[in-house]
This record gives structure tokens, sequence and C-alpha cells, in this order.
């Protein structure tokens, strides 16, 4: 009991900072920002035989809320290091950002947009089919997505079908289970869609995945070499069922120009040409 009553008292002591005074009331004032750093209690009442309680002076608040802030965004940060560590299958997706952006997609404001009205495409299960020749930025403009949806934490899974069925082949999950995990994320985004090899299994899983998300309406984001025209005229039943509900639940963006990894590739040599004409 007398442990108990030391350490209330304890956290009623104000400490006293040598620049502090008594103020004409009798209350301990701060030497810094001149408030006081202690209260009466109301009604002139008394705890534990004391007629005081500490208060905060205003740099004793700013410091509070400072720490405060501190750990709320220490605690942000390991929130969004571990969306990102789960929702990745590859880890060059995290460079895949807004701040990367060098301006050389012109479809980019739609991906902003996206995480604009993020609560709107969620509510009504909007997501986007990307779809356009290699190296056209269809991946960098879901990474952008994905990493922005992220630093907001909210998680998202961004990975693709050589992944997926490589997880469930040799996977230590549970295969329903691994479905289910997938389907939990507000946001699944499948990139490189329409590369997997069709085996009869494989399909089944990919209609699987693609269907939990449409039944739970969820939006989901795909990127895909395959043009609309080849998604509406697929060549068999089991690739109609998969195209068919992914024309459902994204719109169409369409991206084109230069392969600009070749691109980037043909800068690289030009600058060397330069700098060998020296
Ligand atoms: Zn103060």
């Amino acid at each position: 009991m007398n442990s108990l009553t030391d350490t209330i008292l304890k956290m009623m002591d104000t400490t006293q900072e040598l620049e502090d005074y008594k103020g004409e009331d009798g209350l301990l004032y701060c030497g810094k920002c001149h408030k006081p750093k202690e209260a009466y209690f109301p009604q002139g009442k008394a705890l534990f035989g004391r007629d005081r309680h500490p208060s905060e002076c205003d740099c004793r608040r700013a410091e509070r809320e400072r720490q405060e802030k501190k750990d709320a965004d220490e605690m942000h940060n390991v929130e969004v290091e571990r969306l990102k560590q789960e929702g990745f299958s590859n880890p060059d997706m995290r460079q895949w950002t807004f701040a990367n952006d060098n301006g050389k997609y012109p479809q980019i404001g739609k991906a902003y947009s996206y995480v604009e009205k993020w609560e709107m495409v969620r509510s009504e299960n909007l997501g986007y089919l990307l779809w356009g020749n290699v190296g056209s930025g269809k991946s960098y403009f879901a990474g952008c997505i994905a990493n922005a949806l992220m630093e907001k934490e909210i998680p998202v899974c961004m990975t693709n079908f050589a992944t997926i069925l490589n997880n469930l082949f040799y996977g230590s999950e549970n295969r329903n289970e691994y479905i289910i995990r997938l389907c939990s994320y507000p946001l699944l985004i499948l990139d490189d869609f329409g590369m997997e090899r069709g085996t009869e299994y494989g399909l089944e899983q990919v209609y699987n995945v693609i269907d939990s998300q449409y039944i739970s309406k969820k939006p989901l984001i795909a990127t895909t070499n395959l043009t609309p025209e080849q998604l509406r005229n697929p060549e068999d039943v089991p690739h109609a069922r998969i195209y068919g509900r992914l024309l459902e639940m994204c719109v169409p963006v369409r991206f084109t120009g230069g392969d600009f990894r070749k691109v980037t590739a043909q800068q690289k040599m030009e600058r060397l040409k330069k700098l060998m004409d020296r």
C-alpha cells in the first residue's frame, strides 16, 4: 500500500528547473514560457495531502506533442515497411513511386487520381487494365499506385501469376489459405497478366483468384501485353472465363509509345558515344 502511495505521490511531483519560480498564486511557474507548471485541485480539495497537481506549461506540452508525433511517425514507418515487405513479390517494385517518376509516362495522372479517389474506386470496385507493349510503363504505373496506397497504410498485394502458381505448387502454405490470403487485400495487382502458360490447373487457379476478388467486390488492377481485342477473343473456354471477368472489373488504359527500356538503353548508348567522341 505504501509503495502505491509513493508511486502516486511521485507522479504528482513537479520537476523544478533552475529558472522556474513561484508565482503570486503560490504555484510553480516555468522560467521559459512563464506558464504554470502546477494547478490546484478544484474547490480547494486535496489528494494524498496535496492541494496541487502537475500541469503542462507551453514548452512541456510542445515537447510532449513532438514526442507523440515522433512515436506516431515511427509506428507509421514500421507499418509501411511491413506492408511493402509483405505486399510486393519483387523488391524492385518498391522503386516504382510517384517520387521517382521523371515525367516520361503520360498516363501517370490516372494513377494519381486512382490514389486520390481510392475510397470511391474501392467502394465501386473499379480497377484498371493496363495494356500495351513491353516497357511502356504499365508496371511502373501500377507500382506507383501500390506504393502510394501502402504509404497510407492500405494493404496492397502486387504480384504476378508466375509467382502465384509457383507458390501454389511449391509453397509451404495450404493452397486454399494462400488464395484466401491473396484475396484478403483491399487491392490486388496482377503484373504481366497473360504471360502464364495455360495448364488446366493453372488456369483454374487464375480464375479462382480473379473470381474471389470479383465476388468480394474488391478492385483488381492487371497489366498485360495482350490487347483488349485479344482478351475479347480468347482461344478457349478457360481463357474466356478469365478474360471475361477481367474486362468486367477493369477499365482499359492504353500504354503506347516506345519501349522506354529501349529508350533508356539508347540514351545510354548516345551518352557513351558523346563521351568517346571527345
Ligand atoms: Zn514552459
